[in-house]
This record gives C-alpha cells, structure tokens and sequence, in this order.
C-alpha cells in the first residue's frame, strides 16, 4: 500500500456514547491508547453550552444532570439520517434536548448558549467531539495532527459516512480514511493476538457499543485482512438497554408514588445515569440497586433491579443480536463450526445473557475476551493511520480487503430494484450494468440510485437521482452504461453515459438533499474557528480569575497574621483592605468584566499589596542594621 500522508495520523474510535483516540507508536511497535486530561482512556461523546462557556468530553457529561437540555449526546444516532426517519422521531422522545427539523428534512439541534438559541446539525456537534479528540491527541504528541482515520458502524449507509466525513473536514481534519468498527477490531485483534497468523483463521467480530451493533466476519492469513461479510443495526446498543431499564423504574415510580417523571428531562438523566451504572453492575453482580435523592418533586427514589429482570427486559433486542449474527454467517458462507475466534469489542459485549447466547450459537466454543473491548477499535483505527502515513519507525507491513455492507442499484420498471453491487462485495469496486429504455422516443434516462435490500426500489433509501439526455429511438434501442464505483471510504459515485450521442453525466451523490454543501461546511469550519477562539477566551478569562482569587487568598491570609498587620501603615492597611474588597466584587461580577479587568487589577493589587509589604521589610532591615551597628 503506498504511503501518502505527512506528518502524524491518529486513529479515531467515534462512539455513540464515548470516543477514543490511539496513535501508532511505530519504535513499540504498537498502538498506544491516548488519555484525555481527566487521565481517561475515553472521552464521553458530549457537548454542552452555557451562559459562559462550550463544554465537551468529561466537563459536558459531569454537568449533564444540571443542564439537561443543553448538552448533546447521542450525534452519531442522528447523523446523515433525516429528521421525519421513524428511529429519530422515537429518539426525540426521549432526549432531554430539542431536535426541529432544519433544511430538507435535516435534524438540527436547538441549544441555549450564551443566553441566545442556536442550532447546529449532527456534523458540527460530531466535529466538535473529533476536535476533542484531535486536541487530546496533539497535547500527547507535542505537534499538531492533520491527518486521521474514522470508524464507522460497518452497516454504515452512505449518507452516514459522508456526513462523518463532513464532520472530520469541520473539525479542520483530513480525514485519511474511514474505516468499518469491527474491522478496525480485527486488525486490533489480528495484530496483538494473531501476529504472523501462516494458517488461515475465521475471525467473528461482535461489536456492540452503546449505540450500534455490528458484526464481520473475516479470514486472517499472511497479514491479509479479508472481510467476507458484515451485517449489524446503526441502532441497537447500550443505550437501548437503558432507555428499557429507564421506562421500568418510570413505571414503578408511577405505581409508588402515582406521579409520572417521564416530562421531566431532569429526572430522566438523573434516572438514565444510574440506570446505566446498574446496568454495568449486573455484569458482575445479580443485583443492582438505584437509590437517587428528590428525583422528582422532592421524592427520594430507592429500587433495586436482578440481573434476570433486566435480561427479560431486554431479552427480544438481545436476540435480536443473535439473528443478525446468523445472517452475517449466512452471508459470509462460513459455517459457524468453522469459525476459530470470536471476539468481543464494545461496552455492551460485557453483558452476560449476550455472552451466553452467543456462546450457544457457536455450540459453546470459547470467546475471546483478550482485546480491550472499548479500545479495540482506535487500535486498529491507529494501524490503519499508519499503514497510510510516512511513518519512519513503523515496520507494519498488512493489507485490508473490507466489503460493502448493503446492495447499491437502480430502480427500473415497476420500481424494482437492480442490484449493480451486492452487499458484501469488496472494496474498493467498479461495476458497470446497461440499462435500456422502457417508452419509444424518451428523451432522458432517469437513475435513481438506492441502497438497501429490499426488491421494491422505493423502500430502500434513495442516495441521489439525475437524468440523462438520450437521442430519441424506440425503446431498448439506445443502451445506456451506468457505473457504480465505491472508493475505499466504503463512499459512491455513479455515472452514466450514452455511446452514441456522448453523453456522459456523474451523479455527485455529495449535493443530495440533507448533505451539506461545500459553502454549508466552509460556514461551520469557520464558526468551528470561531469557538476555538471563544473558548480560549473563556479559558483565558478563568485563569485571570482564577489567577486573582488565589491572590487575593494569599492576601487575606497575610492580613490575618496579626504580627504582619501591626507593623503596616494604617493608611497602607486601609487602601489593602479596599483593594481586596474591589477583588472580591470583580470576582463576584465576573460575568460581566472582560480579561482585562482581572488582569490590570491584579497587577494594581499586587503594587499595593508589595509596596506596603517593602516598607515593612524595609523597616524590618533597618532595624536589623540598627542593632547590628
Ligand atoms: P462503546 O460504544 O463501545 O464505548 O460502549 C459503550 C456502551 O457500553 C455504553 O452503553 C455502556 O453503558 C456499555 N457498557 C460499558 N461497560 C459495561 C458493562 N460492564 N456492562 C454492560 N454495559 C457496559
């Protein structure tokens, strides 16, 4: 694979609720796992704003509680999907923030930040966690970093990955490659587990995180990475087996105290944060208990829940998980018996009644726990940043074939689907199929090009459409070629042409309805620079204060000790104690003083302050020099 990029990459792991960021440390010859500067291994995937401030990470999820409808989680749920999608109106019910339906049918999120209303679409909120992670990344390495490889769910659709790609470019990222999650896992796992595998091995990946769930099946021989399918849901995770655990304590708090909670975005996030906390209990524990003070109008709530309840509350998604590890084999053409190792990857995949299913389906073979399930995919992302990049110290030396995780084709008469690229066929790939007229003399071949499985054209999703001008003959006269190409991003382009007439047309998939625009980007780069700005401003200004407080405790501190003040002029003691009650005002108006003002105080407390403090050691060494004489 020829080496392209400059300079460091990093390896993005962008999870529904956490993210990770690994770079390739070629002299180790391994990934190293970067920690954020709470000394976390992964970043929670939130963003809030204030009266004063944007939060993202570790600060935003602390304040959750706190301000519920101003922190955002949950973007990758609602990327590249469209605000009237039947999963997104199920979601809005139970975010605590506001989704309106923007521009062609684009979600957008609607916050209070600095006391004005302001939207921002899945993309920028995404952008502003990658810049995180970017940020994360670029403090570890001591050098700024341009280049990264994303993951993505395998199942994926188009429109998702761009808008992942959109979001990477906002965040003023060149993102090198995006990459599928479980594939990125095998290359984690392939690398610390299977080094120099001779013998071809079948490696099942299930990746189960907090929003989305795939699985891949892969063959590893000779440091080739070979996906033979991938199946999943871009919606089913951890955060489904909350939300199911949150309606059961709704109920019983319902049935308790006969009031309903569920209006309250408030009590929701208290209630859905200890639920998850119980949820990770019953991984190792049988019983979990929940115990929230005045979670709603002043009602302490107290409950307990067994790790059998919350497997029967669960039990028809966790099946779920299994059917689609079935169809996954099914299409993969690989007997299940034939498979050597099966590898667990995501938060989810530590829950017991999963690991026990899925051990039945495999007739009780053994799985893999050895890779960190919630690191796993920015390792192989890392790998992946480095296979791409100039990386001197690196001796990595492996080919990744990934598959296309649904059929691309083009409605035709009757609005059937003809498939050009089955599901499961390789990347990257070109394939070309001709297409005929179905009316005498049409001047115009109409491609509507989908992605789905469905025989019905118009069930699967529609990626783009244009016409094609054709001179006018009887109809199957004229052939028209329309070639599907999709680039090692898993991302599409179709183009069609007419030999006789030469004409020619490429549907740039990029200006669909719901993508952002060229402009749109530039736009949200600009005010990403913006915040940039205004948050080290923000910084800036809470140093100053901070800077001043801490003087100003020093001070008073000083001015306690008695043997200090009774040697001090009563005037210079009078103008100390009117400067340290300024400070405290100006600290305690702080919203509305700008930097500056903190800062040219201190410097006017800190004159005050020394030179009273020079004519006490003045006074001090006069006297010493007295008695010395
Ligand atoms: P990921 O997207 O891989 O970071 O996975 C995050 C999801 O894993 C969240 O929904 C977590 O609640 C869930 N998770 C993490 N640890 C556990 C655990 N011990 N048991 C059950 N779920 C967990």
């Amino acid at each position: 694979m020829a080496k392209k990029y400059k300079g460091p990459a990093i390896g993005i792991d962008l999870g529904t609720t956490y993210s990770c960021v690994a770079v390739w440390h070629g002299q180790n010859n391994r990934a190293e796992i970067i920690h954020n500067d709470q000394g976390n291994r992964t970043t929670p995937s939130f963003v809030a704003f204030t009266d004063s401030q944007r939060l993202i990470g570790d600060a935003a999820k602390n304040q959750a509680a706190s301000n519920p409808a101003n922190t955002i989680f949950d973007a990758k749920r609602l990327i590249g999907r469209k605000y009237s999608d039947p999963v997104i109106q199920n979601d809005i019910q139970l975010w605590p923030f506001k989704v309106v339906a923007g521009k062609d049918d684009k979600p957008e999120i609607t916050v209070k930040y600095k006391g004005k209303e302001k939207c921002f679409c899945a993309e920028e909120i995404s952008s502003m966690v990658l810049t995180k992670m970017r940020e994360i990344a670029e403090k570890f390495l001591g050098s700024t970093v341009e280049n990264a490889v994303v993951t993505v769910p395998a199942y994926f659709n188009d429109s998702q990955r761009k808008a992942t790609k959109d979001a990477g470019a906002i965040a003023g990222l060149n993102v090198i490659r995006i990459i599928n999650e479980p594939t990125a896992a095998a290359l984690a796992y392939g690398l610390q587990k299977r080094a120099n595998c001779v013998e071809e091995r079948n490696i099942f990946i299930f990746d189960l995180g907090g929003g989305t769930f795939d699985v891949s099946v892969l063959t590893i021989k000779n440091n080739l990475f070979d996906v033979k399918a991938t199946a999943g849901d871009t919606h089913l995770g951890g955060e489904d087996f909350d939300n199911r655990m949150v309606d059961h304590f709704v109920k019983e708090f319902k049935k308790k105290h006969n009031k309903d909670l569920s209006g309250n975005p408030r009590a929701l996030r208290r209630l859905r944060s200890a639920c998850e906390r119980a949820k990770r209990t019953l991984s190792f524990d049988t019983e979990a208990t929940i115990d929230i003070d005045a979670l709603f109008e002043g009602i302490d709530f107290q409950s307990a829940i067994t790790r059998a309840k919350f497997e029967q509350l669960n039990l028809d998604l966790f099946e779920k998980c299994i059917k689609t590890v079935e169809s996954c084999l099914i299409d993969s053409q690989i007997n299940k018996i034939s498979v050597d190792d099966i590898v667990l990857v995501g938060g989810s995949s530590r829950i017991p009644k999963i690991q026990q299913l899925l051990q039945d389906f495999f007739m009780w073979k053994e799985l893999c726990f050895s890779i960190n399930p919630d690191e796993a995919v920015a390792y192989g992302a890392a790998v992946q940043a480095s296979l791409l990049c100039e990386d001197k110290g690196s001796s990595l030396n492996l080919v990744l074939r990934d598959v296309t995780p649904l059929s691309l084709g083009k409605s035709i008469r009757g609005d059937a689907m003809s498939v050009v690229i089955p599901r499961n066929t390789s990347v990257p790939v070109k394939r070309t199929k001709v297409f005929v007229t179905t009316k005498d003399d049409k001047s115009f071949m109409s491609v509507k090009v989908y992605e789905g499985e469905r025989l019905k054209a118009s069930e699967n999703n529609l990626l783009g459409k244009f016409n094609l001008s054709i001179p006018p003959a009887p109809r199957g006269d004229i052939p028209v070629k329309v070639c599907f190409c999709i680039d090692v991003d898993g991302i599409l382009n179709v183009s069609a042409n007419e030999e006789t007439s030469g004409n020619e047309k490429d549907i740039s998939i990029t200006s669909e309805k719901g993508r952002l625009s060229t402009a749109e980007i530039e736009r949200m780069i600009q005010e990403a620079e913006n915040f940039k700005v205004e948050d080290m401003k923000f910084m800036k200004k809470v140093k100053a204060v901070n800077d001043l407080d801490d003087y100003l405790y020093n001070m008073r501190k000083v001015m306690k000790d008695d043997s200090v003040t009774s040697m001090l002029k009563p005037i210079d003691k009078m103008k100390i104690n009117s400067a340290m009650m300024k400070g405290k005002q100006l600290i305690d108006s702080k919203q509305d003083q700008e930097t500056f003002t903190f800062v040219d105080f201190q410097k006017e407390l800190e004159n005050i302050f020394e030179s009273a403090m020079k004519k006490i050691n003045r006074g001090y060494s006069d006297e010493e020099s007295d008695s010395d004489s």
